[in-house]
């Protein structure tokens, strides 16, 4: 986690109305060479400011297209990426060099990401072909293809991209599986294992989906174990080797609080109510595959939203992903006279994406409009996010492989 500096005095007490209306005024001052994204999982108090909401995949391509097409006299200068980190990774290296992307607080980090670290990444690698090796008299005749969450940092992505992988979305990650693991860009027949970063979860669930047997043909890599001594993290050789898809011990610590037993809950309760109409359970791939299978649907976020705004009047559902978009998707489906309620009763809060908050977007505004600097107009950029270039041109090649096998239908953005 990057270290943020304390907030003036000021910033802090501010009441939220205050502080809303200095924003929306600093807004209008900074005008269009400012573009404030949201990410879905954001309050509603920062959701109001945002120029595009979205996923972080989907925000980033906006970021971009805007920065691309916007005439002569109106670029794009700044982008406030009110996300996490790997996001506002994501959308400095989508964006041309002239573009700076700030994340209002510097540890708004995603505790799943955090989970994959370039050295352990490497270290994995290593064993992992040193094992195969080994069992194949010094020269294993296969390869590992790494496919990685877009959940993930730049770092990681780099390497994936360095070794002819991928990355992928919640959306795309079926796709992108597939590709990987019928060989990726090399058609040859060789053996091809897949190495699934960060999310275990969501890695399991798309293996499943893709027809394998999670129980023998999956292993699991842990990097803590492999910290403590044990070079497969955890699994054993024969695991290994029987392994398709191997995969990282990350989780959304989000996603991870939704538990079977709340889906049993919305069971017994839709037999307890015959006469009323059944409760539907969708969640977010995220979850554990004990949840993903007792739930009716499963999807990225983009698909739960659709599938919400569709819903017709009279259904019910309980939803299984991070609280601000259900409490906002609840709203909008009660106008419609539809019932939708969060899967279980936890505090199901994204505590990394809470950190950016009012206080901080109006500090980062304050500094663009050149409040703090002598002559009181010069424009400051703080908590500014930039990829090293070699990182950024290896892993902008796991996004391209991406892209070029599920590029998305242009996002209107004007
Ligand atoms: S919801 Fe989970 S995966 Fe998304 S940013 Fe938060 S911790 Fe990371």
């Amino acid at each position: 986690m990057l270290w943020q500096p304390s907030l003036p005095e000021k910033y802090l007490k501010a009441a939220p109305d205050e502080l809303a209306a200095a924003i929306t005024a600093r807004r209008a001052e900074l005008g269009d060479q400012l573009v404030i994204l949201g990410h879905h999982y954001q309050t509603d108090e920062i959701i109001r400011h945002a120029d595009y909401t979205g996923d972080s995949l989907k925000l980033s391509q906006i970021a971009a297209r805007l920065a691309k097409e916007r005439p002569e006299g109106r670029p794009v200068k700044w982008v406030v990426f009110c996300g996490v980190h790997f996001m506002a990774e994501s959308a400095d290296m989508l964006t041309p060099e002239s573009v700076e992307v700030i994340l209002p607080d510097l540890s708004a980090g995603c505790s799943m990401a955090d989970m994959a670290q370039y050295d352990d990444t490497v270290e994995a690698w290593n064993a992992l072909h040193a094992e195969l090796n080994r069992q194949h008299g010094g020269k294993w005749p296969g390869r590992i293809i790494p496919v990685t969450y877009v959940n993930s940092s730049a770092a990681i992505k780099a390497f994936v991209g360095q070794h002819g992988g991928a990355c992928c979305t919640s959306s795309n990650a079926d796709l992108v599986f597939e590709w990987a693991i019928k060989g990726g860009e090399d058609l040859s027949d060789q053996v091809t294992k897949v190495l699934f970063l960060p999310d275990q979860h969501l890695g399991r669930n798309t293996a499943a989906r893709y027809g394998l047997e999670v129980r023998s043909e999956t292993c699991l890599y842990d990097p803590r174990l492999a910290r403590k001594g044990e070079p497969l993290g955890g699994s054993t050789p024969e695991q290994l080797a029987a392994a398709k898809v191997i995969l990282w011990a990350g989780h959304c610590s989000v996603h991870k609080l939704f538990r079977p037993e709340h889906c049993n809950q919305i069971r017994a309760d839709n037999a307890a109510n015959p006469g009323r109409p059944p409760t539907t359970i969708i969640v977010h791939p995220e979850c554990a595959k004990e949840v993903v299978d007792k739930s009716d649907l499963a999807g990225s976020t983009e698909f739960i939203i659709k599938t919400l705004a569709k819903a017709p009047p009279g259904s019910r559902w309980a939803i299984g992903t991070e609280t601000h978009l259900v409490n906002r998707l609840c709203r909008e489906a009660a106008q419609r006279g539809v019932q939708a309620r969060i899967l279980s009763d936890c505090q199901c809060l994204c505590t990394t994406m809470y950190r950016i908050d009012q206080p901080h977007l109006l500090w980062v505004l304050d500094n663009l409009a050149g409040a703090f600097s002598k002559d009181g107009k010069s424009p400051k950029v703080v908590n500014a996010i930039k990829v090293h270039p070699q990182v950024r041109e290896l892993a902008l090649q796991a996004l391209d492989r991406m892209l070029s096998l599920a590029r998305p239908a242009p996002t209107p953005v004007d």
